[in-house]
């Protein structure tokens, strides 16, 4: 057998072999590279590697950082399509969606925060009070330690980096342990740029090194994306040091569909809605309630098109859908929908577990589950959608919020009333009017309650990764000054 390609980490600009641990192809099940896995020791490296290079990072002016970013956006550009199949072997994404969305999307993120930290917003000097001037300065944090899911692998890194180095921090970043092979190649790619060596640190591990980055004294902020479950977590452990936490975090997103819709623009929009990336998205539409009037025809319709969806290998030109990303997954979809079979909810489509090799698993529509089971009150993470019931606008919304999560959700309607109060109602950071999905390097993306704490994309973003201070000048000279004699006769 030929010997697999080895991912070493990167910290301090050099690459570091700590240990070796194998990645699986979610296609096949087997080994397709192996990767260093890292330790707490390589935690301390790379934030001291960081550190130091901070120093002199933080120092550039707007514009020469941006120089910088774009340059190196213009370098991951040019490796786009090997990035693209890289991810696409190691999650187990369709190329069409790999080359075609996360990598040129991250790409413009990466560009947009390059171009925005030249315009800094904020309040203007001035003076507050006679005899002064304040101003605010927005500072760098520090080192910020980013830590990533599976799902987006390399969009998810570029979503943290982006913000985080325009703003003038430098990253020691951890991606998730199955999933790390882009996140690596892009500290490489960063470093051809002409990035400065420590500015982009990958550690590679899991829970262990993940909480070490987290506890980590000279780490100022952890930006996580992940489960609500492990936010919580690190929620928890970064509170002792009260460092800055921004947490994007699970999601259950209702999509609403009116009488009064274009259903036939409903049930196609349901499609990617669903199942883009086999549903392994957070803003998915895993809940759809349908009004009762049209919810037969919404249902045949959207089961007949579901069942054209190509489920196939990832590289395969025709794949819609590929596996879902390692077998542990796969079994956790299938336990849900197992769940609800014994509940006695009706399956339209899908719901068996295939045969043969890779972690594949079949588009599903459960039907008319009871709002309280599992399968609509949980985040599945597979391509499992569930079909409920509602008779008018107050249902519709009792329904859509009740549920820890609010990432986003979507409201399908002619009637533009009703979409402008559904937008007010739905209790969720991102709402879509006739549609579900689509995003933006302008727009903000983050949730409400339990779907996590900040921003994502967009100057809000750019404001999580810096830190306000403001600054007081005396503009008088006089060496006792008015406000002294309030308290003090000296
Ligand atoms: P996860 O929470 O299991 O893991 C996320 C990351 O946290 C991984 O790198 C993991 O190694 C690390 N980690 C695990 N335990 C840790 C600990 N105790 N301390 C520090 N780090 C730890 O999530 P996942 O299964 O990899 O990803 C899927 C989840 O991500 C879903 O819930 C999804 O909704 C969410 N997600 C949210 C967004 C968003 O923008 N809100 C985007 C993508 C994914």
């Amino acid at each position: 057998m030929d010997k697999l390609i080895h991912y070493p980490m990167v910290i301090g600009g050099e690459l570091v072999e700590t240990g070796s641990t194998d990645l699986i192809d979610p296609a096949t099940g087997t080994p397709f590279a192996t990767v260093a896995l890292g330790t707490i020791a390589d935690v301390d490296r790379a934030v001291a590697a960081a550190k130091s290079a901070q120093k002199d990072w933080r120092k550039l002016s707007y514009g020469e950082r941006s120089i910088a970013l774009l340059k190196f956006a213009d370098a991951l550009e040019a490796k786009s399509d090997e990035l693209a199949r890289l991810e696409s072997q190691n999650a187990g994404k369709p190329l069409k969606l790999t080359t075609g969305g996360d990598i040129p999307f991250a790409i413009d993120n990466l560009r947009y925060f390059a171009s925005v930290v030249r315009r800094p917003e904020g309040s203007a000097a001035g003076e507050f009070v006679g005899g002064y001037t304040s101003m605010t300065r927005r500072e760098p944090i520090g080192v910020v330690g980013a830590i990533t899911p599976w799902n987006y692998p390399f969009m998810m890194a570029i979503w943290k980096l982006g913000p985080a180095l325009a703003a003038g921090n430098a990253v020691v970043i951890k991606p998730a342990p199955n999933t790390p092979v882009t996140t690596i190649e892009l500290a490489k790619i960063a470093l051809e740029a002409g990035l400065p060596a420590g500015l982009i640190n990958v550690v590679t591990g899991g829970a262990e090194v993940g909480e070490a980055i987290c506890t980590h004294p000279d780490i100022r902020m952890i930006s996580f994306t992940g489960s609500t479950r492990t936010g919580k977590r690190i929620a928890e452990l970064a509170s002792p040091l009260v460092k800055r936490v921004t947490l994007e975090l699970g999601g259950k997103a209702p999509f609403v569909v009116f009488a009064d819709a274009d259903i036939e623009a409903a049930a196609r929009g349901a499609i990617p809605a669903a199942y883009m990336n086999s549903g392994q998205d957070c803003t998915a539409a895993t809940r759809i309630y349908v009004q009762n009037e049209v919810f037969d025809p919404f249902l045949a319709r959207f089961t007949e098109l579901t069942q054209t969806i190509k489920v196939g290998h990832p590289m395969a030109e025709d794949t819609d859908i590929g596996p879902l990303t390692s077998e542990t997954q796969r079994l956790k979809v299938h336990g849900f929908v197992e769940e609800a079979r014994q509940q006695g909810v009706k399956i339209a489509t899908g719901g068996e577990l295939p045969a043969g090799e890779g972690y594949y698993y079949p588009p599903t529509i459960l039907v008319e589950a009871d709002q309280a089971a599992s399968c609509v009150q949980e985040e599945i993470f597979g391509p499992v959608v569930v079909v409920n019931r509602f008779s008018d606008e107050a249902e519709a919304i009792q329904l859509a919020n009740d549920i820890p999560y609010g990432l986003a959700g979507s409201v399908w309607t002619l009637n533009v009333q009703r979409a402008m109060r559904m937008a007010a109602a739905l209790e969720c950071g991102t709402v879509w009017v006739n549609d579900h999905l689509p995003i933006v390097s302008e727009m903000p993306h983050g949730g409400f309650k339990q779907s996590g704490i900040g921003k994502d994309m967009s100057y809000y973003a750019l404001e999580e990764y810096t830190i306000v201070k403001h600054v007081m000048f005396d503009t008088t000279g006089d060496q006792r000054k008015a406000w002294h004699s309030v308290v003090f006769d000296a």
